[in-house]
């Protein structure tokens, strides 16, 4: 319905309404022209050779006699037809030649892209000119050369589209479960490229008609006896002093025709794109109800309460942030961990700001430092919240001196002067244990070591007095000796800047041994909320932990693994979605969600059925689920 209506919206502007009103004209001259007015427009009239306009022919008649305007009227059925066919295959090769590099080898893939390449250098009138004298002169070789000279075009179009609808997650997914490469092709990208391929091949009918113009102008496309647009207005050229109108008919049939294919096209980007933004436009849907936060401690830093972070999809809004709810209190170290794809690091993104649009993230409460979180400054978050990512290389800019962007935090934040900005990024250089800072300072980002960079973003942020450090996977990219470099750094900042901490890792272990308190994020959900080294109740947290590996692990047993994969975002089943993958799960979890309750002192767990009994290594408590 929706569909229809943008439609029925789109032909109502003066745009739509036209090229409905011209389309239809040529398609019902397409069709109808020679079957009524076939015979007329061939038939020789010795009487009438080469008169100008009169009542009887409009727009005169040619050497033969014959009446111009019918033989115009006549034309478009082959003027059309060759374009909309030299279109097709040109289209249809551009496809082609735009997808096979998914599934060549490396070294063909790049030659036949470096073809294109240069391909789509060549003006297009130029190469089917060439490839019109390669596939000979005549109706079939002109097809040919405007369908190949048309095929780079959208070759290059199809690789830029597939590009980009390849690093989606559905496709990552459907490989990693083993998709073959030209079912990945058939079944993922091209299905999601379709629309803009068919607004431009619709606006490539234009061109393409007016090319077969030109090369039947030029004598190298339709031959005698058969006639289309170009050849009449190379006829009509001939006698231009004589009956200047006689060119005028298809001139104005090439402009009219050609001005119907660029308006479709036109309308139709508009519908695509219409849909597009209505679908950004709608609100995200509405929460589900949940129960409320618990009054959050007096020094909370951080309150988020019912957080959601929701994108807008081609099938409406994907929600992979759906009603987390947490408060941080000064100086305290938490850890939120899950599996890829569980939420945690758009939590990150959204209690840091930098969910950038079309992403759209409501909560019930999103405070920092006891102010609403949208309504903070830039200069009071700058300074307040620091942001240590899992890769440095990429948040440093490659072509600045590291001590210059450490700088610049205090040039701009605390009034500095170049010199006292230098002199402080130094002095933070050596705090997170840079050695030569001052050297080091002078260096540009790739000159220094992983752990060094990470240490020097870390630095970046204590350039202010950070009330609360955001670590999304601070260590995940480090070797294990840094790593744990990282993660003193870590502490020891808590403890001599009194910085909260928020530390984002899919590894549970490098959350124990920092934090104090850990959330667990399951679907977009945090499934439990536990002070570290307390006994887990959720069967997901605990398969996380059975999952861990240390020294104290049975290398003779095999790894204990979690069976299955996460929901996707836009797929979350009813009921708890820990339900396809849970030993436990009953009737009631396939139907119901369960929320987050209390379960023990500063201990809140969303599960049905949760396991008091601990794991080994664990302190135990007995009690019935
Ligand atoms: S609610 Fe049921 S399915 Fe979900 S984790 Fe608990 S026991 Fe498993």
């Amino acid at each position: 319905m929706a569909r229809r209506g943008t439609w029925t919206a789109a032909l109502r502007t003066p745009v739509g309404a036209c090229s409905a009103v011209l389309l239809a004209l040529v398609v019902v001259l397409s069709v109808l022209a020679p079957l009524l007015w076939g015979d007329g427009a061939a038939a020789i009239d010795t009487d009438a050779i080469g008169q100008g306009p009169s009542g009887a022919h409009p727009f005169g008649t040619d050497s033969l006699g014959r009446d111009l305007l019918l033989r115009t009227l006549v034309a478009t059925r082959l003027s059309v037809g060759l374009a909309v066919l030299a279109t097709a295959i040109g289209a249809g090769t551009g496809v082609v030649l735009g997808t096979l590099p998914a599934v060549l080898p490396r070294r063909a893939a790049r030659l036949l892209i470096a073809v294109v390449d240069i391909a789509v250098a060549f003006p297009g009138l130029l190469l089917a000119l060439f490839l019109a004298v390669i596939f000979g002169v005549g109706t079939h070789g002109a097809v040919l050369a405007i369908g190949f000279a048309t095929a780079p075009a959208f070759a290059r179009l199809v690789q830029t589209l597939s590009a980009s609808v390849s690093g989606r997650d559905f496709v990552a997914a459907a490989r990693i479960a083993g998709v073959g490469r030209i079912r990945l092709l058939v079944r993922h990208v091209l299905p999601n490229i379709g629309e803009p391929l068919v607004v431009n091949a619709t606006i490539g009918a234009g061109s393409a008609l007016l090319a077969f113009a030109g090369l039947s102008f030029l004598g190298i496309g339709v031959q005698a006896p058969d006639y289309d647009w170009g050849r009449l207005l190379r006829e009509g050229l001939d006698g231009i002093y004589v009956n200047p109108a006689a060119a005028l008919a298809p001139a104005a049939a090439v402009v009219l025709a050609g001005l119907a294919f660029n308006l479709v096209g036109e309308t139709v980007a508009a519908v695509v794109g219409v849909r597009t933004r209505l679908t950004r436009r709608a609100a995200p849907p509405a929460p589900a109800e949940r129960p409320a936060l618990p009054e959050p401690p007096a020094d909370a830093v951080l309150v988020v309460d019912n957080l959601r972070v929701a994108f807008p999809g081609p099938n409406g809004w994907t929600v992979p942030v759906r009603g987390v709810s947490f408060s941080v209190r000064a100086g305290e170290a938490i850890g939120v961990v899950g599996e890829s794809g569980s939420g945690k690091s758009l939590t990150a993104l959204a209690v840091s700001r930098l969910v950038e649009a079309p992403g759209v993230v409501t909560a019930d409460r999103l405070e920092f430092a006891g102010k609403p979180l949208a309504t903070a400054s830039d200069r009071e978050l700058g300074t307040a919240l620091a942001m240590v990512f899992q890769d440095p290389m990429t948040s440093f800019n490659p072509a600045r001196r590291v001590g210059g962007q450490l700088a610049e935090v205090s040039e701009r934040h605390h009034g500095l002067s170049r010199r006292q900005a230098f002199a402080r990024a130094v002095d933070r250089l050596a705090a997170v244990r840079v050695p030569a800072a001052e050297r080091r300072a002078r260096q540009y980002p790739h000159e220094f070591s992983g752990g060094m960079r990470q240490r020097a973003m870390i630095g970046m942020g204590l350039m202010g007095r950070p009330k609360l450090i955001v670590a999304d996977e601070p260590t995940t990219a480090l070797d294990v000796t840094v790593q744990r470099q990282v993660l003193r750094l870590l502490a020891r900042t808590r403890e001599t800047e009194g910085a909260a901490i928020l530390l984002i890792s899919h590894d549970i272990a490098v959350v124990s041994q920092t934090c104090e308190r850990m959330l667990v994020m399951y679907a977009g959900r945090v499934v439990e909320d536990l002070p570290t080294g307390a006994p887990a109740q959720h069967p997901y947290t605990r398969a996380l932990l059975a999952a861990t590996v240390d020294l104290d692990t049975d290398r003779d047993r095999p790894l204990e693994v979690i069976p299955g994969r996460p929901p996707e975002p836009d797929q979350v089943p009813g009921g708890c979605a820990f339900a396809a993958r849970c030993p436990l799960a009953s009737d009631r979890c396939r139907t119901e969600d369960p929320v987050l309750e209390p379960a023990g002192k500063g201990h809140r767990v969303a599960c049905w059925h949760p396991q008091v009994t601990v794991l080994s290594g664990q302190s135990h408590e007995e009690g019935a689920a």
